[in-house]
């Protein structure tokens, strides 16, 4: 005690006695909390951090506001955010791009999915949806099938960029259908979705939420959808699992993550914000109206679905002999 009481006196244990108290975690969050979005503005992981951003900020305390760092199909994001301070004040949007895909199809890339987060909370599920531009000489999947089959390598297709769901997603339709189109990667799906709707590339992989809106207006029309069951805004549209694919037909998610080492006291927090703003009838309709179902799973259950995702594309990976060109 002495000892302890002279090693104080030095300042050399001041931290572990604060960390004992809670006090770091009493001081969560003393300023605004930033939400990393890895992608462009106006895809999925954009709608979703936006939708979350405002009833977070409530349920904490503090504003808390998005930012977004699109690149690389979400690794520059993910590569900061994995080296940002664990304290809280930055979070970043968890995607199947970032934390699965891309570390699988590429080993090289400079973080570790499973090691270098803290995974908090899973916000919510989507599904995924090839869509093509109303130009585009099918409107079905069994035309749409045969349409590509007659023309291998005439096609491009939009995906949110190299290494994501949508550029291994569509590999492995095309590995599986036996068909040929070209990859085109953007720096998100906002970019992607512009220049679809805008007619510069016929086709897209992407997750429902920001394709929707397009589809209802009849600016891209659905093909084939990524869902356990048809969905019912797209009565029409079946799921890749009815067309004999069901190895494509896996939907995407959208969770919280942070640095490693956050502390427990602020997983916590930020754990029992994010329920108690997803229990509030108005953001779950916002969040349901997107075409995503929520999922609020606990930080131990988001890193093993985390995990076993990963394994998923490692295997695709291996099994389609996928690489980045
Ligand atoms: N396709 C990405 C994913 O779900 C998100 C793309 C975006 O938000 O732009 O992993």
């Amino acid at each position: 005690m002495v000892l302890r009481r002279q090693l104080f006196a030095w300042g050399l244990v001041t931290a572990s006695v604060v960390a004992a108290t809670g006090a770091w975690a009493q001081a969560f969050p003393n300023k605004p909390v930033r939400i990393q979005v890895p992608f462009a503005p106006g895809g999925t992981t954009d709608i979703i951090a936006r939708v979350m951003s405002e009833p977070l900020g409530k349920t904490l305390g503090q504003s808390v506001v998005v930012e977004n760092k699109a690149g690389g199909g979400g690794v520059v994001g993910a590569l900061e955010l994995s080296r940002a301070l664990p304290d809280g004040h930055i979070l970043g949007m968890a995607t199947v791009s970032t934390t699965a895909a891309n570390p699988a199809i590429n080993p090289k890339i400079p973080y570790n999915t499973l090691t270098d987060f803290t995974p908090i909370i899973n916000i919510a599920a989507t599904p995924n949806v090839i869509a093509v531009h109303p130009s585009f000489p099918a409107k079905d999947f069994k035309a749409f099938l045969a349409e590509l089959k007659k023309n291998p390598g005439k096609y491009s297709y939009a995906s949110s960029g190299t290494g994501g769901i949508g550029h291994l997603q569509t590999e492995l339709f095309k590995s599986l259908a036996g068909v040929f189109m070209t990859h085109i990667p953007y720096r998100g799906a906002g970019p992607a979705l512009n220049d679809t709707v805008g007619g510069q590339v016929p086709i897209i992989f992407d997750n429902l939420p920001s394709a929707l809106p397009h589809i209802k207006a009849g600016r891209l029309i659905p093909i084939v959808v990524a869902a356990p069951d048809r969905l019912a805004a797209l009565p029409n549209v079946p799921t890749f699992k009815e067309v004999g694919m069901e190895p494509v037909n896996r939907m995407a998610y959208y969770g919280l993550i942070a640095p490693k080492g956050l502390p427990k006291d602020v997983v916590d927090k930020v754990y029992n914000a994010t329920k108690q703003a997803l229990a509030d009838p108005a953001v779950k309709k916002r969040i349901e109206d997107t075409g995503s179902l929520i999922v609020g799973n606990t930080p131990a259950e988001f890193a093993e679905q985390i995990k076993a995702e990963f394994e998923v594309y490692k295997t695709v990976v291996a099994k389609q002999k996928l690489k980045l060109d």
